[in-house]
């Protein structure tokens, strides 16, 4: 295993409530293969938080872990640079939820528009558990327990980074002795356990589902996933929310999901601009732009299918075993140092799967 430790490291990942689909590769998978050679990456399967969903289907959430590791691998993340990590395996990451929960307050968790939106968008009106919101602090921890510089994510996640931020700010400054005057980008030189780490959104940072309203998402049905066969990505893209109700209507420019998929997975950009004009004078409609972007996701997939096709399930085990080893040194190490930072620590201990 190649891990070399003077590059920066990134942190990101997924939650296993479903196989991936295009808004997490534009918004960031694109990005962690574009980065997997320059970053010491750590890749993270947040299978306990999907718990807050589906606490009833754990089965589905066991199945969902091995599709994502296929998802990553066939879309070009590659296991002997990454380290592809089980959250529900680092307990020090559980550990580190509990000491940053009493760092963040409870009105200030939920001024979060992200808390608030997935409450309204997932239906949860309050019948929300409490560890949903718990959610929000672990994954302050899943972040924090690596020291990333930086965390890859879609627009969605950047209220979740910024209060990763302030608690990072906040733990350097209540036990070490960091002053408030200090730069983020200082934390560390200055004595602090944490980074301030920034987000990086990717080349799209909301992509928009395909019923054209929310954002592409596993929970709501709206979206083509990376494993959907060339057919399915095609009967999707022919349901594709235009704006438009029938040909006699005037074309619907501005905030039409299919014009935006066309700018964003269309390879040549002649031919876009092409069809862009041959739309708007009603040359052509809806169902010829639905065809040619099914084609173009099609192209865009057919070498993701053709890898995920090689890879078994003891193949998605054995990275994730493998990777979670390496994970829970480096976040046990973080724990401790966190730990005898706060004069909370009193044991150092060891940490060894079977
Ligand atoms: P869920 O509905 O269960 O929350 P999700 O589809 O939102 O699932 P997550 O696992 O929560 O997926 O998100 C993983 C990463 O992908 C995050 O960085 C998130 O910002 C990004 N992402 C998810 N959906 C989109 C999207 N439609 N556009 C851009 N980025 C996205
Ligand atoms: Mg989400």
């Amino acid at each position: 295993m190649s891990q070399t430790t003077d590059k920066p490291r990134i942190l990101t990942g997924d939650t296993p409530t479903g196989a991936l689909h295009l808004g997490h590769y534009v918004g960031s998978l694109e990005n962690r293969v574009k980065m997997q050679d320059e970053y010491d990456c750590y890749f993270i399967i947040a299978n306990v938080h999907a718990l807050t969903t589906r606490a009833d289907r754990t089965d589905e959430i066991h199945a969902d872990t091995i599709e994502i590791v296929k998802d990553w691998i066939s879309i070009g993340l590659d296991p002997r640079k990454s380290t592809f990590f089980l959250q529900s395996e680092v307990p020090a990451i559980a550990e580190l939820t509990w000491y940053f929960a009493m760092l963040l307050g409870y009105g200030r968790l939920m001024k979060n528009p992200t808390i608030k939106d997935e409450i309204r968008v997932k239906g949860l009106t309050d019948q929300y558990s409490f560890g949903f919101l718990m959610y929000a602090v672990g994954q302050i921890a899943d972040i924090l327990a690596f020291k990333p510089a930086c965390v890859p994510v879609g627009v969605d996640q950047v209220p979740h980074i910024e209060m990763t931020r302030e608690i990072a700010r906040r733990f350097n400054q209540t036990y070490c002795g960091v002053k408030g005057t200090v730069d983020d980008a200082d934390h560390v030189k200055a004595g602090g356990v944490f980074p301030v780490p920034e987000a990086k959104v990717g080349r799209v940072g909301r992509l928009a589902g395909t019923d054209g309203q929310n954002k592409m998402s596993k929970s709501l049905g709206n979206a083509i996933l990376l494993s959907d066969t060339p057919k399915a990505v095609q009967k999707k893209c022919n349901k594709i929310f235009t704006g438009r109700g029938s040909t006699d209507d005037p074309p619907v420019l501005e905030g039409n999901t299919v014009l935006e998929y066309l700018e964003i997975f269309h390879e040549d950009p002649d031919r876009v601009a092409e069809l862009k004009g041959q739309y708007a004078a009603s040359e052509l409609f809806d169902g010829h732009l639905k065809k040619e972007v099914g084609e173009a996701i099609n192209r865009l997939l057919d070498p993701v299918r053709e890898r995920r096709a090689a890879i078994t399930d003891a193949d998605a085990l054995d990275v994730i075993k493998e990777g979670t080893a390496r994970a829970n040194e480096v976040a046990e190490q973080t724990l401790w140092e966190a730990k005898k930072a706060a004069n909370y620590g009193f044991f150092e201990r060891e940490f060894n799967l079977k």
